[in-house]
C-alpha cells in the first residue's frame, strides 16, 4: 500500500500522471499545497485516503500509515480534523443572513461531488451536509459519516466557496450541543414537541377557556403586545382577535420559551457564528401570517435573532414531487411570510422544497433571494435513476421490496401515492426503467423508502441491496454527477440562481 503511495506522490511531484497503473488514482483537483507540505485525495485498490508529503508539518499532524517519504491517512473523523487546520474551506461555515441557500441532503453520502458541479458559477451557497435523526436512523450513519462525506468530497473537488452542514431537525439540547460540538454550522430546532398543534383547531369558545388557564405571566404578555392589534404585511391584513390571539398563545407560547431557552443555551455562548434555524413547520395546519409575526415578535423580545424560520405554508409540499394546492393564495400568504422575515431579518426556509417548480418563481421573487430552500431525498432519487438506467435487475428488486415493506416506510412519511397507483414496471422494458422515477407515484413511493432499501438484509444477514448499490454509483459515479448536476441546476435556474455568463 505504501509503495503505491509513494507512487502517488511521485506523480504528483512530476505532475504526470499518465504512467499511474489503473488501481492508483489521484484526484488532481484536490492537490494543495501548504507550508512545504502538499496533501491529494486519492484511491488506492478501491479505497479513498488522503496522501501527504513533503517537508511541511503536514506529515505529523494526520493520523494513518507513515512511509518513507508520505503518510496515507484513512477518511475518519481525526483526519477531517487534523485537515480542517491545513485546509481551513473543508470546515463547513455559516451561510449569514442576505443569500440564498440550499439544503442538499445526501442520504447516502456519496452526492457531493455532483452538488458541487451543480452550484459552481452560481450565486448559491450549498449546505452539502444536512441530515435528520430521522434519516441517520433510517440509513444507519451517523453525524461523523455525513461531515466527513461532505468535507472530504470538498477537498477532493477542491471546492473553496464554502459550505454549511445543518443537523437537521434536531428537538433535543443535548443533540444540538453534540452536533455543536461537532463542527455543525447550522442548527435546525423542530419545535414539534413543544406545540400545542390541537389547540390550532379549537373553536372559539374552547380556545378562550383553556387560554383563561395559562398564568398571568403569560397572558399579559401577549396581550399588550397583540390584542385587537392589526398589521399588513406583503398586502395582507391581519388583526390578533381575542379568541385567535388565544389559539395562536396555546399553539406557540411553549414552543417560544423552548426557542429561547435552545438559544440561551446552544447557540448565544458559541464563539463562532452558526446558521440558527427555528422550524415550526411540522403541523398539520399552515403558519398564518399572524403565527409567524408572533412568533418572531417573541424571538426579538427576548434578543434571539434566528437566521431563518420555517413556516408551514398552504398547499402540500409533499417529498419528491411539484407544489399542490391553491397557487394564487400560496403567493399572496409568501408575500406576507416574506414581508415578516424582512423586517424581523431572518430568511424565509422552505422545507421538503425537492421539485416545487411551480412556486420557485414566486419564492424567489418575494424573497428578494432571502431563503434556504432545503431539500433532502432528491439525490437519492437521482441516485435510484442511476440504477434505473444502469442495473435494472438491482432497480426492479429494489422497487419491488419497496412495495412489500411501504407500511413501514409509510409511518413516518406523508404522501398520498401508495404501491395501488404505481405503474406497471413488469411490462415496462429496461431503457424505460428511469423513465418511471418521472412520475409522482413512483418518485414518492421510492423516495420515502430509502431506509427500508439500505437497511434490507438477507437470510445470513447480509445487506440486500445496499453494497451492490454503493459499488455500482461508485464505479458510474461520472453519471451519477451529472444526473445529480442537471437536476440540482434546474431548482437553481427557477430560483433565478442560473448560471450568469457561463455557457453550460
Ligand atoms: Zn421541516
Amino acid at each position: 500500500m505504501m509503495k503505491l503511495a509513494s507512487m502517488a506522490a511521485d506523480a504528483i511531484r512530476k505532475g504526470n500522471f499518465q504512467a499511474l497503473p489503473p488501481n492508483i488514482r489521484v484526484f488532481q483537483k484536490s492537490v494543495f499545497h501548504q507550508g512545504g507540505s502538499t496533501l491529494a485525495m486519492v484511491r488506492i485498490d478501491g479505497t479513498d485516503c488522503l496522501l501527504i508529503f513533503g517537508r511541511g508539518p503536514a506529515r505529523d499532524m494526520l493520523p494513518g500509515s507513515r512511509g518513507k517519504d508520505c503518510t496515507l491517512s484513512p477518511l475518519t473523523v481525526r483526519t477531517r480534523e487534523a485537515l480542517g487546520a491545513l485546509a481551513p474551506f473543508t470546515v463547513p461555515v455559516s451561510c449569514g443572513p442576505g443569500r440564498t441557500s440550499m439544503g442538499l441532503g445526501d442520504r447516502l453520502g456519496i452526492a457531493t461531488p455532483g452538488h458541487i458541479r451543480a452550484v459552481t458559477g452560481r450565486d448559491v451557497f450549498p449546505v452539502f451536509a444536512q441530515q435528520s435523526t430521522r434519516e441517520l436512523a433510517l440509513t444507519g450513519r451517523d453525524y461523523g459519516d455525513v461531515l466527513n462525506a461532505a468535507a472530504f468530497a470538498v477537498f477532493r473537488e477542491g471546492y473553496r466557496s464554502g459550505y454549511g452542514a445543518d443537523a437537521d431537525h434536531l428537538k433535543s439540547v443535548k443533540d444540538i450541543k453534540d452536533a455543536l460540538a461537532m463542527g455543525f454550522s447550522m442548527i435546525t430546532l423542530d419545535c414539534s414537541d413543544e406545540l400545542d398543534a390541537r389547540a390550532g383547531a379549537m373553536d372559539d369558545a374552547t380556545a378562550l377557556e383553556r387560554y383563561a388557564r395559562l398564568e398571568t405571566a403569560v397572558r399579559s404578555r401577549y396581550e399588550s403586545r397583540y390584542l385587537e392589534k392589526s398589521f399588513t404585511m406583503g398586502g395582507m391584513p391581519f388583526t390578533f382577535g381575542r379568541a385567535e390571539l388565544a389559539r395562536l398563545a396555546l399553539v406557540y407560547h411553549r414552543a417560544v420559551d423552548y426557542m429561547c431557552r435552545v438559544h440561551d443555551e446552544c447557540i448565544a455562548p458559541l464563539a463562532r457564528s452558526v446558521d440558527f434555524e427555528i422550524s415550526i413547520d411540522e403541523t398539520s395546519f399552515p403558519t398564518s401570517p399572524a403565527a409567524h409575526y408572533l412568533v418572531a415578535s417573541e424571538l426579538a423580545a427576548w434578543g434571539v435573532k434566528p437566521a431563518s424560520i420555517a413556516p408551514r405554508f398552504c398547499g402540500e409540499f409533499q417529498k419528491g414531487i411539484d407544489y399542490r394546492g391553491d397557487i394564487e393564495r400560496f403567493r399572496k400568504e409568501l408575500g406576507a411570510h416574506a414581508e415578516i422575515a424582512r423586517i424581523h431579518g431572518h430568511r424565509l426556509s422552505i422545507h421538503s422544497g425537492s421539485d416545487k417548480f411551480l412556486v420557485f418563481p414566486n419564492i424567489a421573487k418575494a424573497t428578494v433571494g432571502r431563503v434556504h430552500v432545503k431539500t433532502s431525498g432528491t439525490s437519492w432519487l437521482e441516485a435510484l435513476k442511476v440504477a434505473a438506467g444502469e442495473e435494472p435487475a438491482l432497480y426492479r428488486e429494489m422497487r419491488r421490496y419497496a412495495i412489500e415493506n411501504f407500511a413501514e416506510a409509510r409511518k413516518l412519511y406523508h404522501i398520498d401515492a401508495g404501491p395501488a397507483s404505481l405503474p406497471d414496471a413488469d411490462g415496462t422494458k429496461d431503457h424505460d426503467l428511469p423513465a418511471l422515477l418521472d412520475g409522482d407515484a413512483e418518485r414518492q413511493v421510492m423516495h420515502i423508502s430509502y431506509g427500508q432499501i439500505l437497511l434490507a438484509r438477507d437470510g445470513s444477514g447480509g445487506a440486500l441491496f445496499r453494497d451492490r448499490l454503493y459499488s455500482l454509483l461508485v464505479r458510474r459515479e461520472e453519471r451519477y454527477a451529472e444526473l445529480l448536476a442537471g437536476h440540482v441546476g434546474r431548482h437553481l435556474d427557477a430560483l433565478g440562481r442560473g448560471t450568469h455568463g457561463r455557457h453550460p
